[in-house]
């Protein structure tokens, strides 16, 4: 056994294991995603309190074994407690950044920006509120950083600006932008206004903080949330229990 490593983490899920143990799946900044198991936990007030909830900000000590699948969770300090997204919208909203995290990071691949970007995510959402233009963001850096760009700044045809064309139209099966010339008739395009191509450019540049100040107009907004449910589905291997519970928000009550 390797003496304790130390970093910061985000608790993406945890379940009970045998009588007492935890096995939880959590984000580092320095090793990428891990999953541990955390011996005692449901009775340990001292080395793991309210520390493997989802949602939790922690400094995580482990140790690992070569080749060995789960880490040894030593014990945890807590920074954020989960108790700040206990209100339904923040549960929801909060819920749904852990499952594209989950869904879209592998284990072991260090990339401390995905960890910057969800913990800078949830600090915001603990903060503030879910705005499209901070969903839409948070979305498009994590397609880039898990290596799925969407190049919506130039045709995937003719290569020609995207910016000052009048509509754009998406292939949900490849996730390409092309122009009106460059669409194909056998396939099923998303069409969409070029002001909705031209709100996601500025969403991939912007940083997190500065996109959620952004105010997207209702029309854009909704084509906005179209295309990256679309490009989402394509890299996104199981259904996110969280729409449901999005949708749930805004449903109208009977
Ligand atoms: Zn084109």
């Amino acid at each position: 056994m390797r003496p304790a490593q130390a970093s910061l983490a985000v608790i993406l899920r945890s379940r009970v294991y045998r009588e007492s143990d935890k096995i939880v799946t959590f984000l580092t900044r320095d090793f990428g995603k891990l999953t541990g198991i955390a011996k005692g936990a449901k009775n340990s007030r001292r080395r793991f309190a309210n520390c493997l909830d989802p949602f939790t900000r922690v400094r995580v000590y482990f140790s690992s074994r070569p080749a060995a699948g789960l880490v040894f969770m030593e014990s945890c300090d807590l920074l954020g407690p989960a108790t700040a997204f206990a209100e339904p919208a923040k549960f929801a909203y909060a819920s749904y950044l852990i499952e594209l995290v989950d869904q879209l990071t592998g284990e072991g691949h260090a990339v401390s920006e995905v960890y910057d970007l969800l913990a800078g995510a949830l600090s915001a959402l603990e903060h503030g509120s879910a705005t499209a233009a901070f969903l839409r963001a948070f979305e498009l850096h994590l397609l880039q950083l898990a290596g799925y760009e969407p190049h919506c700044e130039t045709c995937a045809g003719c290569h020609r600006p995207l910016a000052d064309a009048a509509r754009v139209f998406l292939d949900p099966l490849q996730g390409d932008f092309v122009c009106d010339p460059c669409r194909s008739a056998e396939r099923s395009w998303l069409p969409l206004e070029g002001a909705t191509i031209a709100a996601l450019g500025r969403l991939k540049q912007s940083a997190l903080g500065e996109a959620a100040a952004l105010r997207l107009p209702a029309p854009v907004a909704a084509e906005a949330a179209q295309v990256l449910a679309r490009l989402l589905a394509l890299h996104v291997a199981r259904p996110l229990k969280s729409v449901g519970l999005i949708a749930s928000l805004t449903a109208p009550r009977r």
